[in-house]
């Protein structure tokens, strides 16, 4: 098949290593001649541009841009694409995509696959990043199956776990179990970083360990990601925000009241119910 990637970086980039490795051919657009020229080096793609005409002869375009550049830049590539391409995208949140875009090109799916590292940019990408990892398609009422059945059978061939959901659904729970815990990881380092006493402070430092690398792992990550969740995932961060500090209040509550009982029974819930959430534990 004849697959064009838009926007060769971590993600475009690793599509392409294994998409080549089925036997597709793969062309590639990007913003950088030297990021093409990368790209075609590296093995990510068989032909690379900067030019979008590059893609007039494809079947199916991933479009893996950063999120904010998605809509615009599908709104600039169809006016070079004849009808019966499928496009889908890869960004991080569905409903603002998936609400713009569908009444534009009748074969749109939105797409994310639940897979990625702490780096980005073209030399970065690498192969197999989505074996057994969730990816997760978003088709509405009016997506043809045709489109569906034609990125599942690729998305297959990634060796991912295939997942389907309206949009709202995707966005809602990535805030619970990604963009959520950014905020919390966020919210504890700026909580020890307000501790009065600047010799506690330096100890603490010091003291910080195995618990507290685990717990602020993802709020000490690039600030651009949070950035992104947050503005574009608003509505569901918030409503997963508002629900956390329901739930610290109900904590403090609970020492306050020295009910050690029921903070007990709290703490033997969430222990027995994380392995729901997370294999490794
Ligand atoms: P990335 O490594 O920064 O790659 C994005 C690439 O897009 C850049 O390398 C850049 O290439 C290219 N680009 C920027 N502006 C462009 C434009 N106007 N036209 C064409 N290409 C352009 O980012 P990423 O991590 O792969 O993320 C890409 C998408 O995947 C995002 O929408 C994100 O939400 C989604 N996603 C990310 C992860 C993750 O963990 N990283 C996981 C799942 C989904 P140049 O070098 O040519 O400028």
């Amino acid at each position: 098949m004849n697959i064009g990637i838009l926007g060769l970086g971590l993600i475009g980039g690793s599509l392409g290593l294994d998409l080549r490795s089925h036997g597709h051919y793969v062309f590639g657009v990007s913003r950088q001649e030297s990021t093409c020229t990368k790209a075609i080096a590296l093995g990510s793609v068989d032909e690379a541009s900067v030019n979008m005409n590059l893609l007039t002869a494809v079947e199916v375009v991933f479009i893996c841009t950063p999120i904010g550049l998605i809509i615009p830049t599908i709104e600039q590539l169809i006016t070079h694409l004849p009808a019966n391409v499928v496009i889908t995208d890869v960004g991080s949140v569905k409903t603002p995509i998936v609400k713009a875009i569908s009444p534009l090109w009748t074969n749109f799916i939105g797409g994310h696959p639940m897979a990625g590292t702490a780096e980005s940019g073209i030399e970065a990408a690498q192969r197999h990043l989505f074996v057994d990892r969730p990816y997760v398609l978003t088709p509405t009422a009016t997506t043809p199956p045709e489109a569906i059945s034609t990125v599942e059978k690729i998305v297959k061939q990634l060796g991912s776990k295939l997942y389907y959901c309206p949009p709202e659904n995707h966005d809602r729970a990535v805030s619970w179990i990604s963009h959520l815990p950014v905020m919390v990881s966020a919210a504890l380092i700026t909580a020890c970083l307000g501790e009065s006493d600047p010799e506690v402070l330096q100890l603490a430092k010091k003291l910080a360990s195995s618990g507290f690398r685990d717990t602020s792992r993802v709020g000490g990550g690039n600030p651009e990601l949070g950035m992104m969740m947050a503005q574009y995932n608003q509505q569901e961060v918030l409503r997963s925000l508002h629900q956390y500090r329901h739930d610290l209040d109900e904590l403090i509550h609970l020492i306050e009241q020295e009910n050690w009982t029921g903070l007990e029974a709290k703490l033997k819930l969430t222990q027995s119910s994380r392995p729901e959430f997370v294999e490794d534990c």
